[in-house]
């Protein structure tokens, strides 16, 4: 790559009009003429779309014309398109951190979008601080770590197996941990499924049988990881029985655990003809394709109520352990009732079954059949409101019928199948010890749910599953295809480059007075050397956070691409009149 230290910064800026989400409401030709008269601006353009292949051709032709070798553009989210220019700037040989990404659309033209004026002069002073931080912009290198070519799956229910599977097909050594004594997780709890209508032990048995037959997995089963530290490329496990156990990237496959109904919720725990979904579902396993008899009754009405556990609302619904209630739908359990309703009826067609629910939610490929079939075959639907819920009587349910105009039906059940949903496993020892994002329904959060969907924040860290959300078998296996491949990509190469944004230690400045060491709460990020006492940095596992930076009394910190210095001309640029 060309070596631009010594050229006179010349800065390009180019204006996207993002269709009209951003030229909507900011006059993009007045951004792009107003920062073409300030200082070290060689260039300013503006154009409908920078992330097209025409916008990125035009920055990489000016860059390779010598009109610029620093560049701004002023657009969408960084979250969405810095990455996209960072790769142009390569392409044009040019240091890929000589570039600014300011967000004029989220920032600018989407929060104001009733104030043209003041939306345009907010993006110009946006630009010019963009400018002024590149201008002060050293030639950064991203930093490169080893990468160990193995992979560890923590839980192997289906989604392990499958990411397991998967990572090793990619020609990565991988150990998957299970905590119990078997593989298979909930599988094992499942009679046949949706929508394939397949045996769960069959998948469960071509899944063990192409484990066993790949070398490049080890299994460890009734093992758990009771250490952790390190960083991406290079993790060192502590796992419960071995020891240790370097990994270069992590897949978390820790899966789900039923919701219990509340002591009373629907007389569960008291009155025996009240169940679960799992327990009928276990139920027939054991009595395969035999009429139903629960508690030696012969079954001839059931009533299913669906939503239990899940979609709970506050002041509606009793709260869970931690004070919250689960607000989320459990996705899965519309298309398992339903399911599980059309096998009953398989054995017993005469059988009288209501199914009172609040929205049936069969939103995958196969699952409205299933939800047709059951219609077809006679089941009775009731809706029900969420602030009325049923009412369980001696030998029947009770259900305003949302459907009559709330009119009280009363229907015979000799069996009520409460249709409890999921919720996250016991997770909370492995999040401490990752220091995983947690999102507010308690699952493991990916960085984005669309631009990085299978990614933690945390680099190296991988969900598949229902750790991260609800989700069905085939879901599970896609996400555990993705968080593989995206794995596959990352140790594809000896090396993995590491956005080079982290703390920098001045030695000449630096006293050793250990405040950055209490402040950063990362941990091995900075340290004291033990010779010459002074603070050093592990830039593998720096967050560039900044914390330190702001506790450092002589300033003998900053971090490389936020410096102190550009943060104070991008204020200066920021408060100047327009
Ligand atoms: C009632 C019901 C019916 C369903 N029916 C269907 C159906 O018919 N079709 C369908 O496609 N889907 C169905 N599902 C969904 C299906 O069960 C899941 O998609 C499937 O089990 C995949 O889950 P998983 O691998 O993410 O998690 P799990 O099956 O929960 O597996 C997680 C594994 O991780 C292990 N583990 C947990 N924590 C740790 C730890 N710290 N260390 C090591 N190991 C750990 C667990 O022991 C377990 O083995 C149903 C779900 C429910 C609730
Ligand atoms: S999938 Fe159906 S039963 Fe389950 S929580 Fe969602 S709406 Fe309720
Ligand atoms: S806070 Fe600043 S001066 Fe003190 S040890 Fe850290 S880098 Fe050195
Ligand atoms: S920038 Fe943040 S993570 Fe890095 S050393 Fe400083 S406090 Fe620690």
């Amino acid at each position: 790559m060309t070596d631009h230290k010594t050229e006179t910064p010349k800065i390009g800026v180019y204006i996207c009009h993002c269709g009209g989400n951003i030229s909507d409401t900011i006059d993009v030709k007045r951004v792009a003429a107003t920062l073409a008269e300030y200082p070290n601006v060689e260039i300013s353009r503006e154009y409908p779309f920078m992330c097209s292949d025409a916008g990125q051709k035009m920055v990489i032709e000016d860059i390779q014309a010598g009109r610029n070798n620093r560049v701004v553009i002023a657009a969408c989210s960084p979250m969405l398109h810095e990455l996209t220019f960072r790769k142009t700037l390569e392409r044009a040989d040019l240091n890929p951190y000589l570039y600014e990404h300011v967000n004029i659309r989220e920032q600018a033209s989407w929060v104001h979008k009733a104030d043209h004026e003041g939306a345009t002069d907010k993006a110009i002073r946006l630009a010019r601080a963009g400018v002024e931080k590149i201008l002060r912009q050293d030639e950064l290198e991203s930093i490169q770590v080893d990468a160990t070519k193995h992979v560890l799956v923590i839980g192997g229910g289906p989604a392990g197996m499958k990411a397991a599977l998967d990572s090793a097909g990619r020609g990565l050594r991988v150990t998957l941990v299970e905590k119990s004594d078997r593989l298979g997780g909930h599988l094992h709890d499942l009679d046949t499924v949706y929508p394939s209508g397949l045996k769960a032990s069959k998948i469960l048995g071509r899944l063990l049988n192409k484990i066993k037959a790949t070398p490049l997995i080890t299994v460890a089963l009734n093992t758990t990881v009771t250490g952790w530290e390190g960083f991406v490329g290079n993790f060192s496990a502590t796992l419960s029985d071995q020891s240790v156990l370097k990994a270069g990237a992590v897949i978390l496959s820790t899966g789900y655990d039923h919701v219990i109904p509340a002591d009373g919720e629907y007389e569960y725990g008291k009155d025996p003809r009240v169940t679960t979904l799992p327990q009928l579902i276990e139920h027939m396993k054991s009595h395969a394709g035999q009429p139903l008899v629960w508690h030696g009754k012969a079954i001839k009405s059931m009533a299913f109520i669906h939503c239990v556990g899940s979609r709970q609302k506050e002041g509606v619904h009793a709260p869970q352990a931690d004070g919250k209630v689960n607000d989320y739908c459990s996705r899965v359990c519309c298309t398992a009732a339903l399911h599980t309703i059309n096998a009953i009826q398989e054995i017993q067609p005469e059988l009288n079954i209501y199914d009172c629910y609040r929205d049936i939610r069969t939103y995958g490929r196969g699952h409205e059949e299933i939800y047709t079939k059951a219609s077809k075959n006679g089941v009775v639907f009731l809706r029900f409101n969420e602030d009325a819920p049923p009412e369980i009587k001696s030998a029947s349910v009770v259900v305003k019928d949302v459907l009559t105009w709330n009119q009280e039906v009363e229907v015979p059940a000799d069996l009520v199948v409460l249709v409890t949903g999921i919720k996250q496993g016991a997770v909370d020892e492995l999040v401490s010890m990752m220091k995983l994002p947690v999102s507010a329904d308690r699952f493991l959060q990916e960085a984005h749910p669309k631009l990085r969907p299978v990614e933690v924040a945390n680099n190296g860290f991988y969900l598949a599953g229902n750790c991260q959300a609800p989700m069905d078998l085939v879901e599970s296996a896609a996400a555990a295809g993705a968080a593989s491949s995206k794995i596959a990509a990352l140790l594809s190469k000896d090396y993995i480059p590491l956005d080079p944004y982290v703390a920098r230690v001045d030695a000449d400045k630096c006293t050793g007075c250990e405040a950055c060491l209490t402040e950063c709460s990362y941990t091995g990020a900075i340290f004291q050397n033990p010779t010459t006492r002074k603070a050093e940095v592990n830039a593998a596992l720096c967050k560039g956070c900044g914390a330190c930076v702001a506790v450092c009394e002589p300033r003998a910190l900053d971090l490389a691409g936020w410096s102190i210095d550009q943060m104070e001309a991008m204020v200066d640029a920021m408060a100047a009149e327009v």
